[in-house]
Order: structure tokens, then sequence, then C-alpha cells
């Protein structure tokens, strides 16, 4: 089966990564490669633009792809969204100049927009606007007097900051997705799975700690987001080992609050695959 992975820009790397971490073996691509096999698994990966990709997923020229959820969107291609991957974060945002008036989206009813997402501002901005259709650099238009707001990506909203924008709404949620067919072949379903149990267990830690058996309720009470926590004897008369899965995100307020209630030689281990 063939995949369509971004060849340039920062979905690339992470999205190599997902083959890697799925077991699927990818051979490292040198910087001008097209395409890549993969040792492990009959895949091959076609290294295209990231905005290039919804394009070939729809046209069948491969099997599935990753890309960034703003793109398909943008493009809105015949294809189907399978999974969301976790990486490559970013939001859609319509921006002013940090001293303009404008505080709401429905003040901009007219108003001329610098972005290089035509579909999505017009299907979030209010009608009637002007289009100013420019790619890179956007965040430069305002400025140069050529556009009174601009859509475009943010992250970190530094860019924005350095540019004198300030961002008034949030149009969309992006990160990168795995996107087939409308009806995708039984090994890109299946691809889709084994990439779901990286993702999830990414998202996963498991712990495992040694605390007195009478303090079981508050340790449960502190992962109720976990199934049923395994706990186990130990060799010392009173006390117990539990075990449980907890979200990654959940980790930095958990560990003090689980040694507080009695929890001792807490152990967090990374879980590669989750499934079932
Ligand atoms: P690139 O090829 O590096 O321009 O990446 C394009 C894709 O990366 C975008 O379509 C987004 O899905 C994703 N992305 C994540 N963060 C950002 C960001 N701060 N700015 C632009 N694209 C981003």
């Amino acid at each position: 089966m063939r995949i369509a992975v971004p060849s340039k820009g920062r979905l690339r790397e992470p999205a190599i990564q997902l083959l890697h971490d799925a077991g699927l073996g990818p051979e490292t691509p040198g910087d001008r490669a097209l395409a890549f096999p993969c040792r492990h698994a009959p895949v091959e990966a076609l290294l295209v633009r990231a905005d290039d990709v919804p394009e070939y997923v729809q046209d069948g020229v491969v099997d599935c792809g990753i890309t960034g959820l703003d793109i398909v969107r943008e493009r809105d291609a015949d294809v189907q969204e399978l999974l969301l991957l976790g990486f490559g974060g970013c939001s859609l945002e319509a921006a002013v100049q940090a001293e303009s008036p404008v505080q709401s989206l429905e003040e901009l009813r007219g108003a001329r927009v610098a972005t290089s997402f035509p579909r999505l501002a017009t299907e979030f901005l209010p009608a009637p606007i002007e289009l100013v259709d420019v790619h890179g650099s956007v965040e430069l238009a305002p400025r140069l007097g050529l556009a009174d707001a601009i859509v475009d990506l943010v992250s970190s909203g530094s860019t924005l900051r350095t540019n004198g924008l300030r961002s008034i709404a949030r149009l969309l949620e992006s990160e990168a997705v795995l996107i087939g067919p409308p009806e995708p072949q039984a090994d890109a379903t299946q691809l889709a799975g084994v990439f779901r149990s990286v993702v999830d267990g990414r998202n996963a830690r498991y712990l495992m700690l040694n605390a007195p058996e009478d303090s079981i309720d508050a340790i449960r009470a502190l992962v109720p987001g976990s199934r049923a926590p395994s706990v186990l004897p130990l060799a010392e008369p009173g006390m117990v080992a539990v075990h449980s899965l907890v979200p990654a995100a959940d980790i930095w307020r958990l560990l003090p609050e689980l040694e507080a209630a009695g929890a001792s030689s807490i152990l967090l281990v990374p879980v590669e695959r989750m499934l079932g």
C-alpha cells in the first residue's frame, strides 16, 4: 500500500517518526528522495507537499496520507479524516493590527482580509469580505496597507506579536491528520488502527507504586480516569503495589498528590501501544 507523507516543513519529521513508532521500519529518506520503502511492512511512502496530500488521496494515487487538518478543510477534497495524529498542533486565527478598534469577527464585515486560506476565511468570516490572496508573510499585509485583517495559522502567537498583530478569533483547531478516500481499503483502515494505538500510547503513562493497604481508596480516587487499577500484594505485610494507566497530561498534578496520599517507590513508564 502507499501512504503520502509531507516532503518538507514541520510535519515531515514527526510523520516519519510515526511510521517508525508504528513499527513499519521506514528506510531513512535522503533530502531529495521522492519515496521510501518500509522494511517491516508492504508500505511505500511517497514524499509530497503537505498541500498536495488531499489531492493524491482523492485521486487514488495513494491509499492514505498525512497532512494538516487545516489543509484538508481548505482543500475541501473528497476524503475521509481517519485519525487525528496529535502533532503539528496550531490554530487558524483572524487577527488585526494591535491598535485597531476591531474586537469581534462581526466587525470584519466588508474588510479586506489577507490569507492563504480563502475558502476557510469565507466560511468563518461574515460576508462580504474582500480577499487578498497572499502566500507567505501574510502577517505583513496589514502593515503594508494591503489588508485590514489576516487569517493565518498560529501556534505560539509570537509571530503575530512580533508583527504588531492581535488575534480576535480562533476559527479552527488544527493538527496532523491521517486521511483516506471516502471508502478506504481494508489495509488503510488497518494502518489507521495501528497509528491509533501509537497515538493513544503517547498520551498515556503506566504508573506503578507501592502503598499501605489502607491508603488504596485515597489513591484510587486520584486516578479515576483509568480503568480499575491492578492491586497486587507485596511480600511486606500491609503493603500493596498499584498499577494503573494514567493520562500523560495529568502526571505533573498527580505525582505530588499520590505521594501525599501515601504512595512510595513511584515508577512511571512510557506506553508504546494501547489497544482495546
Ligand atoms: P509547513 O510545511 O512547515 O509550512 O507546515 C504546514 C503545516 O504545518 C500547516 O498546514 C499546519 O497544519 C502545520 N503547522 C503547525 N504549526 C504551524 C504554524 N505555527 N504555522 C504554520 N503551520 C503550522
